[in-house]
């Protein structure tokens, strides 16, 4: 029987890419009916909201989309479609594999990490009060002078249940994968209360998994130079929201940028697969950029699924054509277009 699967176009080069990937992963002989489904700018013009509630229902009965980049807009007052479909399907987790492939150009090779964010909590919960306020003005006068008058407020907050579900899901991740060790990153000197609670249920969760998975932590900006000098001594990093953001970003700068770096967030049975990158909306239509990292984290989705042999031949392919370096995107040192990539990709899954 064939999987049904949300696919979720996205905006500006996000259909293109979609469109590829879906018949890369259709390549691989997984039987997949897909619900073509709309998020995005352009749907806004039509429907007045980027995020339809037809969108979401799909994904949340379907429990697995794959989608393409969003933009979000700035200065209209719509919050990230991005975000949104994380929250309010309490997709907890935000996975980022950084593995290197020969022909991606990069200071690095042989890289092998993952990174494990916690996509729900934190500042980016949205709770924020702009100066001048009577929320902002009660939250000066509780911190008994530590805030300036008249300065504007986001919170950072974070839950134990949030803390101890990512740093699980860290710990379970590693066993399932054959990976040996943790490190879970914040700024625990600093940031007592939060960042202190995180460490103190990350050692918690560590002890279920002592002599099977070692247990590390990190400082969040000791880790940002350690990762630049010395990557090949990491493996699983666990952490909170914007840490995890931002890092994430730099271990895919250690293995060729944007263009190569796929990702998936994941709650407790719901998945959207999504590449790192945004919607890079100035090559729209073009027929320009790399989907290599959107095929990637269809490789992740087909893991997901248990498709193991699939997701195995679809990485072999992706790997044997950067490799070859023939029908790759300009960012990769090719002339070769989107489409045409894509195509040699399929050639090699089918000659597998
Ligand atoms: P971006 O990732 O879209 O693009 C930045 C640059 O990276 C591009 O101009 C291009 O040079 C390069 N690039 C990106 N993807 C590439 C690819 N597949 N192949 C080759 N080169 C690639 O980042 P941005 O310009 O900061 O963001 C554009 C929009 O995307 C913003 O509105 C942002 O909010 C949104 N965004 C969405 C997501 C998502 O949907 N998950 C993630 C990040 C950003």
């Amino acid at each position: 029987m064939a999987y049904k699967i949300t696919l979720v176009r996205g905006d500006g080069t996000g259909p293109e890419l979609t469109e590829v990937t879906a018949k890369v992963i259709e390549a691989t002989g997984v039987k997949i009916d897909w619900e073509v489904m709309e998020a995005g700018v352009d749907i806004m013009e039509k429907e007045g909201t980027p995020l339809p509630d037809k969108t979401l229902q799909s994904i949340a009965k379907n429990k697995i989309a794959l989608k393409g980049p969003i933009t979000t807009p700035i200065g209209t007052g719509f919050r990230s479609v991005n975000v949104a479909i994380r929250k309010e399907l309490d997709l907890f987790t935000c996975l980022r594999p950084c593995k290197s492939y020969v022909g991606v150009k990069s200071r690095f090779s042989d890289i092998d990490l993952v990174v494990v964010r916690e996509n729900t909590e934190d500042l980016y919960a949205g709770v924020e009060f702009p100066e001048r306020t009577d929320e902002a003005n009660k939250i000066i006068e509780l911190s008994k002078g530590k805030i300036r008058p008249e300065s504007s407020i986001s919170i950072k907050s974070f839950s134990e249940f949030g803390c101890e579900r990512i740093v699980r899901f860290a710990f379970d991740y590693a066993v399932k994968n054959n990976r040996k060790k943790v490190t879970a990153v914040a700024k625990a000197n600093i940031m007592k209360c939060t960042d202190g609670m995180f460490y103190r249920v990350a050692r918690e969760v560590a002890k279920d998994y002592e002599g099977k998975i070692e247990y590390e932590e990190r400082l969040i900006d000791n880790m940002c130079m350690q990762l630049v000098q010395k990557p090949e001594l990491y493996d699983v990093i666990v952490l909170p929201n914007l840490y995890g953001d931002i890092l994430s970003d730099l271990c895919a700068g250690l293995v060729g940028g944007l263009g190569v770096a796929p990702g998936a967030n994941l709650g407790k049975d719901c998945a959207v697969f999504e590449a790192v990158h945004g919607s890079a909306p100035k090559y729209k239509g073009l027929n320009k950029v790399n989907p290599m990292a959107l095929i990637l984290s269809g490789k992740m989705m087909l893991d997901y699924l248990g498709e193991f042999d699939a997701a195995k031949r679809l990485d072999k392919a992706v790997a044997e054509v950067v490799a070859e370096k023939k029908f790759v995107t300009y960012d990769l040192g090719g002339t070769a277009g989107t489409k045409e990539m894509g195509q040699a990709i399929i050639d090699r899954i089918k000659n597998s």
